[in-house]
């Protein structure tokens, strides 16, 4: 199996001799480069979850800080059946990479609980949450941890796992979550922001590319909140979204599908394998969504999607990467000998962090914004970011994943150093 932190430590050291001849002391940076491949700490538990008929059930759970020199470690929780401690420490990994791209003050950490939600019932969802959210709470704090939602979290159990928090603190601290519902304290354009601050990634790279949006074909795999906002958002802006897929397959309709009506028929008959045949759209399986030729593939399900097996079906000129993870190293040198640009994740999927920080700040300052300034202060930093990162591709001849793990593990370093810790 493919250990995903592996593959993020992988990443780090792939830039390091890029990144070494800046640093005088090349001892501290070295220190500093080991520190980064491992989290702080791993926090392990177990939730004792008494379910509907009174019996006990015991639930794996963690929360894995990877580093916090540039402020309070930020992440989010999952609900997954394949959660692991290797999954945890990954994406606490990619999250610090990912806040330093975006250059907002946070570190970055994972949570999450192996479990299947679609087994328990509503009010067992609330319990675990909340017990998560008790076993936790001496961790985590605005200034210590701030966990948001993630794979099956969202506004609903961060508004449970807050109300257990703030039990025990004794007072108000709705900065402790991000993703909250706006009625909590939740941000504006939070739901939201992650689909479009990759479509502000999509705009600024087809800006570069000199290509027509019109003419630009994309398939998504995934449709959830990240999958569904960007399939919606990327069709209401002109391009011609024409293959989406959950975890049951996918459908295709090479004149462009409608996502309002998508979701209707989602919603109605419960995945997409179980809709009927129509003269609408065609069912497909999840490797010919992938390996369809199409301008833009968007992975925005689960990590090691496209791996060292299937990289080389893959026929899409350009991978925007939405999920965090889907692309494995061996993928991704397969897809760069292809010539197809790979739009890495820390960069792609910055906008659901970036507003979760909006939404830190306006607690903190118990003053709230509006739609409108929400949505431009986060085109201000996906555009930059999405700057930063191009002109150093250009400037050092590497790929986008490389530029932008340069400047952010740069970003952390030289704090690490400031700290007098590396
Ligand atoms: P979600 O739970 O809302 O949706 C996940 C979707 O992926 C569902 O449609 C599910 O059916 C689909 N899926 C699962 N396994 C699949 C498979 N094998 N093949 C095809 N589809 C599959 O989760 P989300 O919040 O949309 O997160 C998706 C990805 O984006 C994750 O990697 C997450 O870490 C990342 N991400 C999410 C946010 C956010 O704000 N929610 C922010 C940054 C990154």
């Amino acid at each position: 199996m493919t250990s995903a932190f592996a593959n993020a430590k992988k990443q780090i050291d792939d830039i390091t001799s890029i990144l070494e001849s800046e640093y005088q002391d090349k001892k501290k940076f070295q220190k500093a480069v080991k520190l980064l491949k491992k989290p702080d700490r791993v926090i392990f538990l177990s939730l004792s979850l008494k379910d509907d008929k009174g019996k006990i059930k015991k639930y794996k759970a963690f929360r894995s800080q990877h580093n916090n020199a540039r402020g309070p470690y930020k992440g989010g929780i999952r609900f997954h059946p394949n959660v692991s401690e290797d999954e945890v420490k990954a994406l606490s990994t990619w999250m610090s990479i990912k806040c330093a791209v975006a250059g907002i003050p946070f570190g970055g950490a994972k949570g999450g609980v192996v479990v299947d939600p679609g087994e328990l019932s509503i009010s067992e969802l609330q319990r675990l949450s909340t017990l998560y959210a008790q076993k936790l709470a001496s961790n985590i704090g605005p200034w210590k941890d701030i966990p948001a939602p993630d794979v099956n979290t969202g506004g609903r159990e961060m508004g449970w796992m807050l109300d257990a928090y703030e039990k025990i603190v004794g007072f108000q601290a709705p900065a402790t979550f991000t993703g909250k519902p706006v009625e909590l304290g939740g941000s504006q354009g939070r739901t939201e922001a992650t689909g479009l601050g990759g479509l502000y990634t999509l705009e600024n790279y087809v800006r570069k590319k000199e290509i027509k949006k019109e003419r630009i074909e994309i398939a998504i795999q995934g449709f959830g909140n990240v999958g569904y906002w960007f399939a919606k958002l990327a069709s209401a802006a002109g391009y011609k979204v024409v293959a989406i897929s959950d975890s049951s397959g996918g459908v295709y309709n090479p004149k462009g599908l409608d996502v309002d009506k998508l979701t209707k028929l989602k919603n109605e008959y419960g995945t997409f394998l179980n809709l009927p045949k129509s003269g609408y759209q065609s069912l497909i399986t999840n490797h010919e969504l992938l390996s369809h030729p199409v301008d833009i593939l968007v992975p925005a399900a689960l990590e090691n999607t496209i791996t060292k097996d299937n990289a080389k079906d893959i026929k899409a000129k350009t991978v925007l990467e939405m999920a965090n993870g889907p692309t494995t190293p061996e993928a991704e040198d397969i897809l760069l000998k292809k010539g197809i640009d790979i739009l890495p994740d820390v960069l792609c999927n910055a906008g659901g962090v970036t507003v979760s920080y909006f939404e830190w700040v306006q607690n903190l300052s118990g003053y709230y914004w509006g739609v409108v300034e929400v949505n431009e202060k986060l085109k201000k930093i996906m555009d930059k970011s999405f700057s930063e990162i191009y002109e150093m591709k250009k400037k050092k001849d590497i790929s986008f994943r490389q530029s932008a793990y340069t400047l952010a593990v740069k970003r952390i370093i030289d704090a690490m150093i400031l700290r007098g810790g590396a």
